[in-house]
């Protein structure tokens, strides 16, 4: 079975402080760095590295950091579908201060302007049984029509509503699978209580709910369940949890295109996902090919 992500790429520049920087300062940086970024791409890697056939359609500027990106991402992916645009290549930037606080600021023009359906060969590409994977940075109506295309063609849906847009969701009734953490679940249902925030994103009819609980694991509501149930986490020391939830998604996808049960396929994410929280970085915690291997085996 064939993954498709379906999302958005960019380069996420990371500036460590001593401490923020109050309004017309200027401060240098103690550290910084590019690496490649975007839920999109970090879930289409983390798909892939579980041995899953993978494309991620993606949107890219046609400046210098769409070539950078494009060469990141052709390092890790072998089928990348890139949209090209007269702008900005996504960007964000993540100022880090001496206490591991941060704030993050991003350009998100391509992601904005990118209609999956209608700029590429996505619909003529999903098959049946083929599973396509979304986000929140798209805009709702193009994570609609993307969810439809797939739907239509017997495809398996896995929408991750993050980031997310609480006054104008994607429609859930199209995703088999929707995924948040705990924040968005609060964010979408107002509810603080997690199962009963998966009862109120059933009942706006999404198959089966999956709320991230961090170290705590995840929560799961299928169609089929009289109440939800919780997977726990394996224990580990977390050292940065940035990106586990990308690493959970794209392991979910992964573990579905090698026809595991939901359960099976939750379990695997949950173990890929606390071996990334042991590591630093984004898409460089991501379990390499062999660590996932052995998950698997
Ligand atoms: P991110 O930090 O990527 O934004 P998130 O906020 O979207 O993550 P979380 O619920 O915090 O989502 O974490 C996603 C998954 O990562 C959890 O369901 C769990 O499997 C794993 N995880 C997160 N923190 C820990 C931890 N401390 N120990 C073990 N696993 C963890």
């Amino acid at each position: 079975m064939h993954v498709h992500v379906v999302g958005n790429a960019c380069v996420d520049t990371t500036f460590r402080l001593g401490r923020f920087p109050s309004a017309g300062e200027t401060l240098n940086a103690v550290a910084s760095a590019d690496g490649l970024g975007g839920k999109g791409a970090n879930q289409a890697v983390a798909a892939a590295r579980t041995g899953a056939a993978v494309t991620l359609w993606t949107a890219l500027g046609k400046d210098p950091a769409g070539a950078w990106i494009r060469n990141c991402l052709d390092m890790e992916l072998s089928d990348v579908q890139v949209n090209e645009f007269d702008l900005p290549s996504d960007r964000s930037t993540i100022v880090i201060d001496a206490g591991g606080e941060n704030f993050i600021v991003s350009g998100v023009a391509c992601s904005e302007a990118f209609d999956p359906i209608a700029q590429t060969a996505l619909a003529r590409r999903i098959a049946p049984g083929d599973i396509l994977v979304m986000q929140g940075n798209l805009r709702g109506s193009a994570t609609n029509a993307c969810l439809r295309a797939a739907q239509e063609k017997g495809a398996r849906t896995v929408l991750n509503a993050s980031p997310v847009d609480a006054a104008a969701p994607p429609n859930f009734g199209l995703a088999e699978v929707l995924v948040v953490n705990q924040s968005e679940a609060k964010a979408l249902t107002d509810r603080s209580d997690m199962a009963a925030a998966a009862d109120a994103l059933a009942a706006k009819g999404a198959g089966t709910i999956v709320i991230t609980l961090g170290a705590d694991g995840c929560l799961v509501l299928g169609p089929d369940q009289a109440g939800s149930l919780r997977l726990p986490a394996p224990h580990v020391e977390a050292l940065d949890t940035s990106g586990a939830g990308d690493v959970f998604c794209g392991c979910l996808a992964g573990g579905f295109a090698k026809e595991m049960s939901v359960t099976s396929a939750l379990k695997f994410a949950l173990a890929a996902a606390a071996i990334a929280v042991t590591r630093s970085g984004t898409l460089l915690s991501c379990p390499s090919a062999s660590e996932m291997a052995a998950l698997i085996d």
